[in-house]
């Protein structure tokens, strides 16, 4: 359990596979986000036609509302949801330092307010451990101090280190939970026996835009113990692109082959292409659902934003390489009409094609990779991508 297998690279890109509790996944994967214990507007059902084999659910969220209890009485997360396949669920980190409102960091965790009802909560690296193993997600993730990307080296040492030693405790913390369910006891502080199975916990790392901040961090971790993955946090915050390029292929030859590579929250398709090149296998974003919602589609020639008036008596399908409902079952000119009528099937239609084009494009990304011929396929599909951008 918790293997990864490489199957083929084609220089930094790989293609693998990665068995966990739930399912085998393959690599690049694009995990859809399901905030809220749902990816917005679509079933489980949409999920698995459009090919997902991963989900990511937020722990933050689901911590204020319901509630890890009320989730572990209804089954724990995977039944919560109605999602059999596998699940990875964050730390909460991200989100304690990205929604607004109060927070306090201290050592000994975060002390924030909830986005719900202004209530005080606090969260520590046990405790996000300890939700995560309540949710029973097959992987959880090492609970971690972001800091936005344009951070000075100060700060963002002072949150790497910070990591670091909250990365111990959530370590700790798991493997206890993992030997008293090794030995079939309930841990004493949760009131069911979840998970029914073993969970693995990944490490964050994070140093902001600074390479050598983030060296040392990486040689920190790998120091600390044998790891099933590693995620890459702290990217893609507010640092200019090229920044992000660079630092992950500085960061890659430094990377054991043996472990899947996390890039947290990247998932625009050049962006997705572009951290493959460098070596990076698993992503997640909410852009394919929050651009859906707002009419963008992402088609092999760019994207297209629906509402266009210029769409308004076309009888073409949204892409015509697309195997989804809404490519093979609409034309543009109804999807447009959907939008202005407002209509909720609109937003459905956009967002299921949206995680369906990220999830073919992981696909066409690892057959690529397989055959050998990936750095000529990346050249081609940037130069069709871009190229209405450049018109
Ligand atoms: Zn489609």
């Amino acid at each position: 359990m918790f293997e990864f297998t490489l199957e083929a690279s084609s220089s930094a890109a790989r293609s693998g596979r990665l068995a966990l509790p739930h399912g085998t996944i393959e690599t690049p994967c694009f995990m859809p986000v399901g905030t809220q214990g749902t990816v917005r507007a679509l079933s489980p059902n949409d999920l698995r036609t459009a090919g997902a084999s991963l989900v990511l659910a937020n722990t933050y969220h689901l911590h204020v509302r319901p509630g890890e209890d009320v989730v572990a009485q209804l089954g724990g997360l995977h039944r919560f949801m109605g999602w059999d396949r596998p699940l990875l669920t964050d730390s909460g980190g991200f989100q304690v330092f990205s929604l607004a409102g109060f927070r306090r960091v201290s050592d000994e965790g975060v002390e924030f307010q909830s986005h719900l009802d202004g209530a005080r909560r606090f969260l520590t690296p046990e405790r996000a451990t300890e939700i995560q193993w309540t949710l029973g997600a097959d992987v959880a993730m090492a609970f971690d101090h972001v800091v936005p990307g344009v951070a000075d080296e100060t700060t963002a040492r002072d949150a790497l280190e910070r990591t670091l030693r909250w990365l111990e405790r959530c370590v700790e913390r798991h493997r206890e939970l993992l030997e008293s369910w090794k030995v079939g006891k309930s841990d004493p502080f949760q009131p069911s026996n979840l998970p029914t199975f073993p969970q693995t916990l990944w490490p964050i790392l994070q140093g902001g835009a600074h390479q050598a901040l983030r060296e040392e961090g990486l040689r920190r971790i790998l120091e600390m113990g044998s790891w099933s993955g590693l995620a890459i946090g702290g990217l893609s915050v507010g640092e200019p692109k090229p920044a992000m390029y660079e630092m992950l292929a500085a960061l890659e030859p430094r990377l054991p082959p043996a472990l899947p590579r996390y890039l947290m929250g990247v998932g625009f398709p050049v962006d997705l292409v572009a951290a493959v090149e460098r070596g990076m296998d698993l992503f997640d974003c909410v852009a394919p659902t929050r651009n859906g919602r707002n009419g963008t589609a992402f088609t092999p020639d760019g994207p297209v934003n629906i509402r266009n008036a210029a769409y308004r008596e076309d009888a073409r399908p949204l892409d015509e390489t697309c195997d989804c409902e809404a490519c093979t079952t609409f034309s543009r000119g109804y999807l447009r009409h959907l939008f202005q009528a407002e209509e909720l099937l609109g937003l459905r239609l956009l967002s299921l094609h949206n995680v369906r084009y990220l999830i073919r494009l992981a696909g066409e990304m690892r057959a690529a990779i397989r055959d050998g011929s990936f750095a000529r396929w990346a050249d081609a599909w940037r130069r069709r991508y871009l190229q209405p951008e450049l018109a």
